[in-house]
């Protein structure tokens, strides 16, 4: 039976530097139709952000069910086209649990908990997109909050990969989110979960060692 109370969700930063030095994570964790998809990736420093992506979605998963880091690795199935290898991820061993991750130009971050969960990160420094697509994605309201806040780019921002959490938790009613600054890091994220949530920000998720 679940417990009444949900377990908090756990969502993780990191450089993709710190996740692909991490001396437990490596290419072959990856499935063969991620490392497919990889070696069509022509920019190498995306290629590392997303490889990097996919690994650290493997120690995320990996504390939080105790599962091996080589049987935590999600599968995407997308719902437009009816076909496995990209969409929304999720985990075959365990249907009850979303996960989520993220990547952006040398950042990633990963996320898993009970129910629907979404994750996004970007650099502090990005300003998101013009006002007109903005308009179109996020709740007037709170478009209208950022504009007239103190540092407006950097309230448009956070506003920005709140939409984007919930939008991959699939923007259900009900969704509690959370969005942080880790300034070591020069990152802007956010999680949406069912649940209270865990914030780790290190290269060692496995061992939950702050970083
Ligand atoms: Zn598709």
């Amino acid at each position: 039976m679940p417990p009444r109370d949900h377990p908090p969700l756990l969502a993780v930063v990191a450089t993709t530097r710190e996740v692909l030095d991490h001396p437990e994570l490596h290419e072959g964790l990856l499935a063969p139709w991620e490392r497919r998809r990889l070696d069509r990736i022509r920019v190498p420093g995306r290629r590392d952000d997303v490889t990097a992506a996919r690994l650290l979605v493997r120690l995320c998963v990996a504390r939080f069910t105790g599962l091996p880091p080589e049987a935590s690795g999600p599968d995407q199935y997308c719902d437009t086209c009816r076909r496995h290898g990209h969409g929304r991820p999720y985990l075959s061993r365990r249907p009850g649990l979303g996960v989520s991750l993220s990547h952006a130009d040398g950042l990633v971050a990963a996320a898993v908990g009970p129910g629907p969960v979404g994750v996004d990160v970007e650099p502090a420094a990005r300003r998101p997109g013009p006002l007109p697509v903005l308009r179109r994605l996020l709740p007037a309201t709170e478009l209208r909050e950022a504009a007239a806040a103190p540092d407006p780019d950097a309230a448009l921002l956070r506003l920005w990969v709140r939409g984007e959490a919930r939008f991959k938790a699939g923007g259900r009613a009900g969704l509690r989110l959370l969005d942080w600054t880790d300034r070591d890091r020069a990152a802007v994220a956010a999680v949406a979960g069912a649940g209270p949530v865990t914030v780790i920000a290190c290269a060692d998720p496995v061992s939950g060692r702050p970083g």
